[in-house]
Parts: structure tokens; C-alpha cells; sequence
């Protein structure tokens, strides 16, 4: 997958291993000094920002394991669809 391929929010954030504005991890080369993406937001702010990812992130993990359930379902169903 090359970086154009990429959906546009997983391309944002630094190229820090633990960036905390990435929905995907990197990939490749990366730093490890630390996510330098919110160091100059006011600390609730900051803190309302990773909670805020955090819950998204799990619903998008919720999501894509619908999908997949979906997926094999579908597979499954494949015989009686013809
Ligand atoms: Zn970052």
C-alpha cells in the first residue's frame, strides 16, 4: 500500500511510532521521541482530544469486526444466493 493509497485521517499526525492523532499505526520508518502532535494544546484540551481518538478508534474496530462478520456471512450464504 503505498501512502497515496492511504484513507486521508490515517496519513494525518507525525511520523512518531506512538503518534496519538494516527488511526493507523506507521508504517516503515519512525520515531520513537514521542507524538509532538498535541504539545501545544492546553492540557484538558489535549486530554479531551485523546479520548475523544480513543472512542472513535474503538468504534472503528467495532465497526470493521461487523464488516468481516458480514464478510463471512456472505461467504457462507454464497449457495443460496447462486
Ligand atoms: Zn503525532
Amino acid at each position: 500500500m503505498t501512502p497515496q493509497d492511504e484513507p486521508i485521517l490515517a496519513q494525518q499526525g507525525c511520523s512518531d511510532g506512538g503518534c496519538r492523532l494516527r488511526l493507523t499505526p506507521v508504517t516503515g520508518m519512525h520515531t520513537n521521541a514521542g507524538c509532538r502532535c498535541l504539545q501545544d494544546v492546553p492540557t484538558p484540551t489535549r486530554i479531551a482530544i485523546i479520548r475523544k481518538l480513543a472512542q472513535l478508534k474503538a468504534k472503528i474496530k467495532q465497526l470493521e469486526n461487523a464488516l468481516k462478520e458480514d464478510d463471512n456471512r456472505g461467504r457462507h450464504s454464497d449457495s443460496i444466493r447462486g
